[in-house]
């Protein structure tokens, strides 16, 4: 009975005369939010996996915060990004706990690296040795922060930019924080914030935190998860590629670098007539300089992502490892035989174990296949390009057979990072799902491919899950119109980004500007960005043309936002976690569909398992993959009833490949065009402020 009662008291809460309508202004009482809230208490009073797509403007913030909050119970939600983690802890559960009048604890959990680490704050102002004149002003500002702030929270300081190299020496990762045994745990903020968030009714983390922990690699929430009745993931598209990155392992150069310096720290400060510390550590600090240039002796150049069997002369890069693992040998050494002199020199001892692992399996990687006698890394400019729908069996039998992950080197200006990812990250996801008993909601506005559901289970390895498909309210038919141009440029063409331009520009004068043009490389950024300020200048036309790369993503946005007449050219980094509402944007353009690059090493990877196990890696994978990522976009250009926009798309590969079709029956049912006129039309009808 209080089950039922429960359940009704959920559907009141979003009818007409409910609690939302009266305490929320401007809010719509939707039907199929009211479903969604139903379905999420079903599940949660179940304990059930439930898969619910909510298009935009259903509501789903409120339609899985309102059940989780009445049925009682410890709550988890767990976001994408950090600008719906802020949403939701600060703007949405507020709201909710006035409108239903209930007193519960609310706590907001990061990663520990967003936490200022009063440890290392203080050794590293003890030590003054920093990289720059600016490093030690940002050293103080950190430290004032640190002395009045209530939580310790990076976000709260501004002005040292999130880029700083100062952030490592006075923030703390796993391996370096000293736990229980720091003289400044009581008053730690990364510890104050685990023990608020034990203690409160509903924690909101991020996937990053909830992955880590759920990949037994952090233990910000272990204590609160397997406590949680109810975990909510919003945003539940990004948990593939998240779960990619944190079920897979991986070294840098940095740590390493990082390892020697708080080795060299500890000890000359607590034993320092326990080693040569100072030699021991440069040796290190040597070996990595020398594996550094190793790599980009091999052409590996910064920003680069390299799969290891594509790194020519491999046996180099092995006797580099091995040059790396004898001194980290010789710290190790050290360090255990002045062990128990002080908690921080001890600690030093199984994070050189942990990274000797780490060196030694790629050594070891790298070894197994020289003893294959693999050649397919001699000539890395032999890679298919294109969009990896053809066969290529070549480079299949060159594959690692039977891998269950890629093992690839991500370069940097100063460093590389090593990563091994799984290719099959819903297997750990569903394991990790099987340990927790409690109820399960992924939600997200973009998980199915055409209305199903079976691509997105299987990535996330629930393919039992229940599944439920709310459309969105909004009237996609007025509101939006998807502009397929005449004349589009063959992808191919060697001015395809100028071509671009030339045919977007008309568009975008139509629009006043208010707009988007994403690109998929950041050279045809800098490109379509040329040709476009120079079809301005000829034509007279004063609007703000933003570029991506000149300023901050954040500041490019917020000038965007402001200038309310604003084009910004961006690649597709621009498509997710952006809320630009009203008549600030009016028109999204994109030159191609958002293939993932099948050069990368890691999409490479899956495709060649794809097809080793007899699936089409296309319709499988980059597929799915692009139109989640179309339909985000579309997302952004769509936010309230009141938004208008055109979608305009120029890859002809949308009607003249036969998987056109299932990317057209993904997008909302827009009004389609292919004329420059009716895109005049729709901005010149009434209701649009540019008329
Ligand atoms: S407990 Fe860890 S994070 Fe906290 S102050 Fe000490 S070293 Fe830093």
């Amino acid at each position: 009975v209080r089950v039922a009662q429960a359940r009704a008291r959920v559907a009141a809460v979003f009818g007409p005369g409910g609690d939302l309508a009266a305490a929320v202004s401007g809010y719509v009482a939707r039907d199929s939010q009211r479903d969604m809230a139903l379905a999420v208490f079903d599940a949660i009073v179940e304990r059930a996996t439930l898969v619910a797509e909510a298009g935009t403007g259903t509501g789903k913030t409120f339609a899985y915060l309102v059940p989780a909050l009445l049925a009682g119970g410890k709550v988890l939600v767990s976001t994408g990004t950090r600008t719906l983690q802020d949403q939701v802890f600060g703007k949405d559960i507020a709201a909710l706990k006035a409108a239903l009048g209930l007193a519960v604890d609310v706590a907001l959990l990061k990663g520990r690296q967003n936490y200022v680490c009063l440890h290392r704050l203080q050794r590293t102002e003890a030590e003054g040795r920093l990289g720059s004149r600016q490093e030690v002003m940002q050293l103080r500002s950190v430290a004032r922060f640190a002395r009045i702030s209530a939580t310790g929270d990076r976000a709260e300081l501004p002005d040292v930019p999130e880029g700083s190299g100062l952030w490592p020496a006075v923030t703390s990762t796993r391996e370096n924080c000293l736990g229980t045994e720091c003289p400044q745990f009581d008053p730690c903020f990364v510890y104050r914030a685990r023990r608020a968030a034990q203690a409160a009714d509903v924690v909101v983390v991020n996937h990053h935190l909830f992955l880590a922990d759920l990949a037994m690699r952090d233990d910000s929430i272990r204590e609160f998860l397997p406590a949680a009745d109810t975990v909510v993931l919003d945003e539940a598209h990004q948990l593939p590629k998240i779960a990619s990155d944190f079920f897979g392992t991986g070294w840098s150069i940095a740590q390493v670098t990082e390892l020697a310096v708080d080795a060299r720290s500890a000890g000359l400060r607590h034993a320092p007539d326990g080693a040569s510390w100072v030699a021991l550590t440069q040796r290190i600090e040597q070996s990595l300089r020398e594996l550094r240039l190793r790599l980009a002796e091999s052409g590996l150049t910064a920003g680069s992502r390299t799969a290891l069997e594509r790194v020519p002369r491999l046996e180099r890069l092995a006797e580099r490892l091995a040059a790396v693992d004898t001194p980290l040998a010789a710290l190790a050494q050290a360090v255990e035989a002045n062990a128990g002199r002080e908690p921080e020199l001890d600690a030093i001892g199984p994070r050189t174990a942990l990274l000797r692992a780490q060196v030694g399996a790629w050594k070891a990687a790298v070894d197994s296949i020289e003893a294959r006698g693999d050649d397919a890394g001699a000539d890395p400019d032999s890679m298919d390009a294109d969009a990896g729908a053809s066969g290529d069996g070549e480079r299949d039998a060159a594959a690692p057979q039977g891998d269950a992950s890629v093992r690839w080197i991500a370069m940097s200006a100063q460093g590389a990072q090593f990563h091994a990812t799984p290719l099959v990250p819903g297997e750990a996801f569903a394991r990790a799902r099987e340990r927790q008993p409690q109820a399960w909601i992924l939600t997200s506005a973009t998980l199915t491919l055409a209305g199903r559901f079976d691509q997105y289970l299987a990535e996330v390895g629930l393919p039992a899950a229940r599944t439920v498909r709310w459309e969105s309210p909004f009237d996609f038919r007025t509101q939006g119109l998807l502009y397929l141009p005449e004349s589009m440029p063959s992808p191919l063409a060697a001015d395809f980004p100028e071509q671009v331009a030339e045919i977007v520009w008309p568009a975008i004068h139509a629009a006043g500007g208010r707009a988007f043009l994403l690109c998929t490389t950041l050279r045809a950024v800098e490109r379509c960005a040329l040709r476009l300020r120079a079809l301005m200048d000829r034509d007279g036309a004063d609007l703000p043309l933003l570029v991506q790369g000149v300023a901050t993503r954040r500041h490019l946005l917020d000038t965007f936002r402001r200038a309310g007449n604003a084009v910004l050219v961006g690649s597709v980094s621009f498509w997710e976690g952006i809320d630009v509402r009203g008549d600030a944007l009016s028109l999204v353009a994109i030159d191609k569909l958002p293939f993932a690059p099948p050069d990368d090493p890691v999409v490479e990877a899956r495709i060649r398992r794809l097809r080793a196990i007899g699936r089409n890696p296309f319709l499988d994978y980059q597929l799915p993959q692009a139109v989640t990522l179309l339909k985000q976009g579309v997302g952004r250009l769509i936010r309230d009833e009141r938004d208008r926009g055109v979608l305009m798309i120029l890859d002809d590969r949308i009607l003249t490949k036969p998987y056109g079709r299932t990317v057209l029956n993904s997008l909302p049912p827009f009004a389609r065009s292919r004329r420059l006129d009716d895109v005049v039309a729709f901005f010149r009808r009434p209701g649009d402020t540019n008329a």
